[in-house]
């Protein structure tokens, strides 16, 4: 990976329209403990808006394993924004359109579900987070030993009994996900809808490390974070990095005259 160069994003902002497609923890919203707490960069609601106030330059979606109520409540804002939650699994237009992809997993998740409700001892750190399309095991809060045995205890579980899903780490979490999930997917989707406009694509997690390939070598797969293997082309340090980036985009996208505006 190589730096993000400084003005390589205003460069494309004026040269093309821009898909940009964001991770949510850890991309425009530092990691924090509990991740029900995981407000968006202070700066963040705002730059989202100005992007999704200029359909004619770019597209904005948000990529994220959260659901996307989540990321409503978080973010504040939905208008001319595409949210993509539970890893693909939930879209949410712009247009109000929903599609769903639970696919034939309801039923391990059931299976699944119970097996956690018996065997995550509760007041030990663990966190369940349970997205009806998708259960997630957090562990940041509990002591290394247990969380080791737990998680490989649900890990087992998952392969052994539910053929229909498949695990996905990331940073103190496990979770176990559709197969037909993941961020791959969803990018794809939006590139296909998108076709002419270049993709950017933000993100700090394994879970990106699909979207970063689903990007390829046609547009901007940035990793944010210390420098690691990744499918990604180029590198920030940290979600205030981001923000300097986006504010660099928006700037440039905005020096083009508003269609509204156009005589
Ligand atoms: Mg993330």
């Amino acid at each position: 990976m190589t730096p993000l160069p400084e003005g390589a994003l205003a460069a494309l902002a004026h040269r093309s329209q821009v898909l940009l497609c964001l991770d949510y923890d850890g991309t425009i919203a530092e990691i924090v403990e509990d991740p029900a707490r995981a407000t968006p960069h202070p700066d963040a609601p705002s730059l989202l808006r100005r992007i999704a106030a200029r359909p004619d330059r770019a597209a904005l979606a948000i990529v994220s394993g959260r659901e996307i109520s989540v990321l409503r409540r978080f973010l504040g804002i939905d208008e001319g924004v595409i949210l993509v939650g539970v890893h693909g699994l939930q879209i949410l237009w712009p247009d109000g359109t929903r599609e769903m992809n639970a696919g034939a997993s309801r039923a391990d998740l059931a299976r699944l579900r119970a097996w956690v409700s018996a065997n995550v001892p509760s007041g030990s750190g663990f966190r369940v987070e349970d997205k009806e399309f998708s259960i997630a095991l957090h562990y940041r809060c509990a002591p290394a030993e247990t969380a080791g045995r737990v998680c490989d205890a649900f890990a087992e579980f998952v392969k052994n009994n539910t053929p229909a899903l498949t695990l996905s780490p990331g940073k103190c979490v496990i979770e176990a996900l559709p197969r037909i999930a993941g961020k791959g997917h969803a990018v794809r989707a939006l590139r296909r809808r998108f076709a002419g406009f270049v993709p950017v694509y933000f993100g700090d997690d394994l879970s990106d490390e699909d979207a970063f390939a689903a990007i390829g070598d046609e547009g901007f797969s940035i990793f944010v974070g210390p420098e690691r293997t990744s499918a990604a082309r180029y590198r920030v340090d940290s979600p205030r990095d981001v923000i300097r980036a986006l504010t660099e985009l928006v700037t440039a996208m905005e020096s083009h005259p508003h269609p509204a505006n156009r005589a």
